[in-house]
């Protein structure tokens, strides 16, 4: 691998050279959303200056090149995520991509005695879908549960894994925990078992190099404005036979082949499932996004990232009564933290008021709180174009505020 200069990375990222409240930005929430290349920025400023139209409709230029750019943003995520273009779903983000799979695959499929499984440390985008079509079909929910180092406990999880399971649903990487799953091995066990597997790769995606078709799911979900691309874009990548058999979720324009009273002949997949006007200078900014990230390598992204996770984890460990939530050995640039003393959000204000962005908070994973026993935590996350200097600036930002705090 040849050496990448960060620092050149860096100065791709415009916002990352602004200051909040006179300092310089110190931006460690990219678990929360990510910021954005020039890249990826000129690439949707330059589709509405020269090539706005709409998708599949228009037989005029501009028409066929918006047409172009979309289809050609959906070849460029497939190929990075090593799928299909046609078993690619584009759709607004994990939250859509979820609940696609939930209504059209599970509701109608599911029946009073079947049951789901899903784990403690799931985003409530990966919960309340299955809750709405359990409340509906009578299906319930089962639970695997987490160890002390936020590492799901495996072989409780295949103990779930009873007749009655028709599905399990989990997350790649944790938004709280950082705790890395081991995809693959999951997915074997249920299919083993005959069970579907959705998983939430909304933090995997942004962070290590992805092959779907490798880890043997069924269905998996990503988010584009976490992985350097605009807000409003993300994916569904489903097997071409579940997807084929699943009924619409949304009608309208786009998805149809034919329209008349009597009924309706409906368009292909993955076609089928993208209903109306798309966010088509969204996904030009996606396509942007992955040619960046892919001009990077996400292996050298990882390897950065796990340079500032070992540093960052170190430098916070040394701080008396500070507690870190999530010790996994595999784990992705997430700490969540708190102080002995402090609020989260005190924690969080009082950091913003030195420069430095970190979200605190419930992180959207209820259960996974009720489970550590807090409200809430402060969460640090770090992306490849955070520096060794800036975690240094946080560390003695998070040492100051604490003092104030006391
Ligand atoms: N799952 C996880 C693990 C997440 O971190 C997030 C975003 N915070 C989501 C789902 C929701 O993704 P989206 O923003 O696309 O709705």
């Amino acid at each position: 691998m040849s050496a990448v200069d960060w620092s050149r990375v860096r100065a791709d990222f415009p916002i990352l050279s602004r200051e909040v409240h006179g300092r310089p930005l110190v931006y460690l929430d990219s678990a929360n959303t990510g910021q954005k290349p020039a890249s990826v920025i000129e690439a949707v400023d330059d589709f509405y200056r020269r090539h706005n139209a709409n998708v599949s409709r228009a037989v005029h230029t501009l028409g066929s090149e918006a047409t172009e750019a979309y289809e050609g943003a959906r070849r460029k995520l497939a190929a990075f995520l090593n799928v299909r273009p046609d078993e690619l779903v584009l759709c607004s983000g994990t939250t859509f991509a979820l609940n696609l799979v939930a209504y059209s695959w599970a509701l109608p499929r599911l029946e009073a005695g079947d049951a789901i499984v899903l784990t403690r440390m799931e985003h409530h985008a990966n919960i309340v879908p299955w809750q709405l079509v359990a409340e509906r079909t009578g299906a319930v929910i089962k639970v695997a549960e987490v160890d002390g180092s936020g590492q799901l406990d495996l072989p409780a999880l295949y103990a779930l894994l009873t007749p009655e399971v028709k599905i399990l649903a989990f997350t790649h990487v944790s938004n709280v925990l950082g705790t890395v799953n081991p995809a693959r091995e999951i997915c074997r066990e249920a299919r083993r078992r005959g069970i579907v597997t959705v998983v939430d790769g909304s933090q995997a995606a942004p962070h290590r190099a992805l092959d779907i078709a490798g880890i043997g799911c069924d269905f998996y979900a990503i988010t584009g404005h976490k992985m350097a691309g605009p807000t409003g874009t993300g994916a569904l990548w489903g097997r071409r036979d579940l997807l084929q058999s699943m009924p619409p979720f949304l009608g309208g324009g786009e998805m149809i082949r034919e329209v008349r009273f009597e009924g309706t002949v409906y368009n292909d997949v993955p076609h089928r499932f993208e209903a109306g006007t798309p966010n088509i200078a969204g996904f030009v900014g996606l396509g942007a996004a992955v040619e960046y990230l892919t001009s990077i390598g996400m292996a050298a992204i990882e390897s950065r990232e796990k340079e500032l996770l070992a540093h960052a984890t170190e430098a916070l460990s040394a701080i008396d009564g500070l507690r870190i939530f999530g010790n996994a050995p595999e784990k992705a640039a997430v700490i969540s933290f708190l102080v002995e003393g402090a609020h989260a959000h005190d924690l969080a204000t009082l950091l913003d008021l030195e420069g430095v962005a970190v979200r605190s908070g419930h992180h959207c994973a209820h259960p996974l709180m009720h489970h550590l026993g807090v409200p809430a935590t402060c969460r640090a996350s770090f992306a490849f174009y955070n520096t060794h200097d800036e975690i240094d600036t946080f560390v003695a930002a998070l040492l100051k505020v604490r003092r104030l705090l006391a």
